[in-house]
């Protein structure tokens, strides 16, 4: 079965698999949620089921569910963006196959990753075939950032947040993968947050260190005096935001309890002790205990439709504002 592929998220599989039992199957709908959180993976094995031959259970044997496994659907079509941005000529090429009939399923369905990334040109062109959707055609947009995406779009989708796993399911998930020992699981755990496509990413330590190192240097160029614009301008770029700032928050709970960690360590979510020294110079243990709330709450307010990059400059003001604080006093808790 298909479903199986989605691990801890029984409510939004049920939701789906209702909406084809009873034949309320939507014209557009929206997955939204941080990088590596398993928007495509909802998204295909929707898309799977809907054409499944088998009474549309998504059953993984029939030929349909195959060509959709094996990406080679001819009713499956993925868009993603060419360089950074969905373009008009990308959706103009959506909208030939969009007014035409299935060519051998029940539906056509069209997957947009990163449908945060379209266009203005692109984005009203998409809007105008969302607003008389042709019959048997269904569209899947994904996305990070719901403030990208024009409320007109929004507006014509069924949206679905897709939140962080809960430990046990991301353990279980972490354990199907196979390649991931007993020893690994629990440092990847701590790293993974909840994202299942991070932990894979993550598996490998190298890659953590490297998240932890640029972690650390944003603490340590805004202790520095660094422009707040000019850090808020390189984190909105960064490759996968929510993992950097949830490596910052990892990064201050190592302050905190570094000073016991003593022979162990491995406590410590990352091992540049080095590293972590020249900050504790900066972040004594008051500014760290006032900063981790600021970036928790920042990671709650992503989920919502924010303007990441203004987002970003009020949390390295309200960073700076509690160092400066927690300093100047002087006053450790
Ligand atoms: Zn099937």
């Amino acid at each position: 079965m298909i479903w199986e592929t989605i691990y801890g998220r029984e409510e939004l599989v049920r939701t789906l698999q209702e909406a084809i039992r009873l034949d309320k199957v939507a014209h557009a709908y929206l997955f939204y949620g941080p990088a590596g959180i398993g928007k495509k993976t909802i998204a295909q094995a929707f898309a799977t089921a809907l054409n499944c031959l088998d009474g549309q259970k998504g059953c993984g044997a029939c030929l349909s569910c195959r060509r959709a496994a094996a990406q080679i659907h001819p009713d499956i079509h993925q868009i993603e963006p060419e360089g950074k941005t969905i373009k008009i000529d990308q959706v103009r090429r959506l909208k030939k196959y969009a007014y035409l009939k299935p060519r051998e399923s029940r539906y056509q369905i069209f997957i947009l990753r990163q449908a945060d990334t379209l266009t203005t040109e692109a984005a009203n062109s998409l809007l105008k075939v969302l607003e008389e959707p042709p019959a048997g055609s269904l569209f899947l947009l994904l996305a990070e950032n719901l403030s990208a995406l024009l409320p007109t779009i929004r507006s014509r989708c069924q949206e679905f947040a897709v939140g962080r796993l809960d430990k046990q399911s991301m353990a279980e998930f972490l354990r199907r993968q196979g390649r991931i020992s007993d020893e690994q699981l629990a440092g990847i755990m701590v790293w993974a947050e909840g994202i299942p496509g991070r932990a894979l990413e993550l598996a490998d330590s190298q890659a953590r260190q490297q998240l932890y190192q640029e972690a650390v240097l944003y603490l340590k160029e805004l202790a520095e005096g660094k422009g707040i614009s000019s850090l808020a301008a390189k984190l909105a770029e960064a490759e996968d935001l929510t993992a950097v700032i949830d490596a910052m928050i990892l990064v201050l709970r190592d302050l905190l309890i570094s000073p016991a960690a003593g022979k162990n360590p491995e406590i410590l979510a990352g091992n540049e002790t080095i590293l972590l020294t020249q900050l504790t110079e900066k972040w004594n243990r008051s500014a760290c205990l006032a900063a981790i709330p600021v970036l928790l709450k920042l990671q709650t307010d992503m989920q919502n439709s924010i303007n990441i990059r203004l987002a970003l400059e009020k949390v390295f003001w309200d960073l700076k504002e509690v160092y400066t604080c927690a300093n100047s006093c002087g006053n450790s808790l």
